[in-house]
C-alpha cells in the first residue's frame, strides 16, 4: 500500500484526516452536551437554565418594568379615596392612605418605627411604606385595620403581629392586644410627650 491512500476506500491521507478531525468535533460536541459543561451550539438548555432565565427575567421586570406602587398618603381624614374598615373577599390595595401630617410625626414616636407586620392568620409578612409606619409609631391607635398581601384584604389590627429588624416577632400591633408593661409604657410616654 502506498503511503497516502486508503486501502477501503481509496481515501488520501488528508481525507482521512479531515474525516477524523470532524468525528473527533461531532464527539466532542456531543460529550460537553452529556456532561454539561455549558451551553455548547448543539445543547438544548436544560430545566434548572430555563429556571434560572425565567427568575433572572423576572427580577428584571420587577426592578426595572413595574410601575411605583399606586399608594399614596393623604393627611385629610375627609379624602374621599380612603378605604374604610376590613374586607370579607379579595381587593387591591386602596388608592390613598390616611397618614399623620410630618409635623406631627416629628412630635415624638410612641412605639419604634417598624415596616414589617405578619398576619398571624395566614402567616405572611407584609411590609408598609415609611409614612404609614412613623404614622402608627407615632399614634398606635391611628389604624384599626392594616392589609395583608397574601390574603390581599385589609383585616383589623388584632390579626397582625410586629416583625423587628432582624425578622424576630415583636407585639401586635392592635394596642388591644398588648401586654400592661407595653400599654402602660406607651401611656405614659404619651403623657411626657404632651406635656
Ligand atoms: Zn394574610
Amino acid at each position: 500500500m502506498n503511503r497516502g491512500e486508503c486501502v477501503t476506500s481509496m481515501l488520501t491521507e488528508d481525507d482521512v484526516r479531515r474525516i477524523v478531525r470532524e468525528e473527533i468535533g461531532q464527539a466532542s460536541r456531543q460529550s460537553v452536551g452529556e456532561i454539561r459543561l455549558g451551553p455548547g451550539p448543539n445543547t438544548q438548555p436544560t430545566p434548572e437554565e430555563l429556571n434560572r432565565l425565567r427568575d433572572d427575567l423576572i427580577a428584571h421586570i420587577k426592578l426595572h418594568v413595574t410601575p411605583p406602587s399606586p399608594v399614596r398618603h393623604t393627611t385629610d381624614p375627609t379624602d374621599p379615596r380612603l378605604g374604610r374598615g376590613s374586607d370579607e373577599t379579595p381587593r387591591p390595595q386602596n388608592e390613598v392612605y390616611l397618614v399623620l401630617s410630618e409635623t406631627e410625626r416629628a412630635k415624638g414616636y410612641l412605639r419604634p418605627v417598624r415596616g414589617s407586620y405578619r398576619h398571624e392568620t395566614c402567616g405572611t409578612t407584609t411590609t408598609m411604606g415609611a409614612a404609614i409606619a412613623e404614622t402608627y409609631a407615632r399614634d398606635p391607635w391611628h389604624y384599626g385595620s392594616t392589609y395583608c398581601v397574601e390574603c390581599q384584604k385589609h383585616r383589623p389590627l388584632t390579626e397582625f403581629r410586629w416583625i423587628g429588624q432582624r425578622g424576630e416577632f415583636q407585639e401586635m400591633m392592635s394596642p388591644s392586644e398588648w401586654p400592661p408593661e407595653i400599654l402602660d409604657a406607651v401611656v405614659a410616654r404619651r403623657k411626657d410627650l404632651e406635656s
